[in-house]
């Protein structure tokens, strides 16, 4: 009996993994049409200073829009667009667009933008030119760019590793920064952070405080702060969603933030809306109360 079970056990996963590839299989083909089909959008999610809670930067999500149905979250897509190699396209639009979406506003406010880069856009030889490529079509200043890698693209040894460090080396020097996304939750080694090309610490969500009481966490925080700071790097909380974790981090000597409390990743309209409603309060309050009397 135990066998038989055993047997039905078996067709039952195997059945269930022929589903979840015949799934993954559509995914790519859906994703494949997207691409071509412009069914993809950037949104933008302030990152802002813990001073004065100021958006001086934005980082750009991808979502993707499939006709009629609800926007899909990269969670869902980017591991088969990993996997497929997709993600090089994908990728490479997302640059593009986040450049000149960032264009005025960097004009205009001095907002920098922010973009992720998978590992295999950076195992790409032309990714260099492609990028500086996308800069200067769009008119955004270099220094106007980072991108967020993780932390395995570098610490990786081996050819892909060897690649995706020239082409930072190579988009440093033209002023473009470098950020660690997802800080803490890799394969952490201290070194890497006084040896590799990057100025940007951002910590992971996982690494917030439930609250201001939990201290284990804060203990944490601190001590990757105080090495970023003192490495010259400047560190970005990910993932803040109260008022209590802002102070919290802001007390620790956190320099920027990125979260629900302060703003969700929206469309670009709704972007500009933000940015230019932050600019005017912040740089004509005395105007701004005048009007209003
Ligand atoms: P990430 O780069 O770490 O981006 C931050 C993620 O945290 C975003 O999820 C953002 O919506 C979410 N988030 C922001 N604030 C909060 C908060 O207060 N609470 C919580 N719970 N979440 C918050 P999203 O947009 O779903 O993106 C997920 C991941 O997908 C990103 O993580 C990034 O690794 C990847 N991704 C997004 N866009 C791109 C892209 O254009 N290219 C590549 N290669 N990866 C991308
Ligand atoms: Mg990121
Ligand atoms: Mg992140
Ligand atoms: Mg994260």
């Amino acid at each position: 009996a135990a066998k038989a079970a055993g047997k039905d056990q078996a067709i039952v996963f195997d059945v269930a993994m022929r589903q979840e590839q015949a799934d993954r299989i559509r995914l790519l083909e859906r994703l494949r049409a997207a691409v071509d089909g412009d069914e993809f959008a950037v949104y933008y999610q302030p990152i802002v200073t813990l001073d004065d809670a100021y958006p001086v930067a934005v980082e750009a999500l991808v979502r993707w829009l499939p006709p009629g149905r609800p926007p899909v979250g990269p969670d869902l897509f980017i591991p088969a667009a990993e996997d497929s190699g997709l993600i090089v396209a994908l990728g490479e639009w997302v640059l593009r667009r986040a450049c000149a979406d960032a264009a005025p506003w960097h004009r205009r406010w001095g907002t920098t933008v922010t973009v992720n880069v998978s590992p295999r856009q950076l195992a790409d030889p032309h990714f260099t030119v492609k990028a500086l490529a996308a800069l200067e079509a769009s008119g955004l200043p270099a220094a106007a760019l980072t991108l967020e890698i993780t932390e395995g693209v570098l610490v990786r040894s081996g050819a892909h590793a060897a690649q995706a460090l020239l082409h930072l080396s190579a988009l440093r020097a033209e002023g473009v920064r470098v950020a660690i996304d997802d800080f803490g939750t890799g394969y952490s080694s201290l070194a890497y952070l006084r040896d590799l090309p990057i100025d940007v610490l951002k910590i992971d969500r996982s690494f917030m405080p439930a609250d201001d009481a939990d201290t284990q966490q804060a203990v944490l925080v601190r001590a990757i702060v105080d090495l970023a700071t003192g490495l010259g790097l400047t560190t970005v909380a990910e993932g803040v969603e109260t008022a209590g974790q802002a102070g919290l981090l802001r007390a620790l000597g956190c320099q920027r933030a990125q979260g629900y409390h302060f703003a969700r990743p929206v469309p670009v309209e709704n972007a500009t809306e933000q940015l230019a409603l932050a600019a005017n309060v912040q740089v004509h309050p005395v105007a701004a109360d005048q009007h209003n009397d």
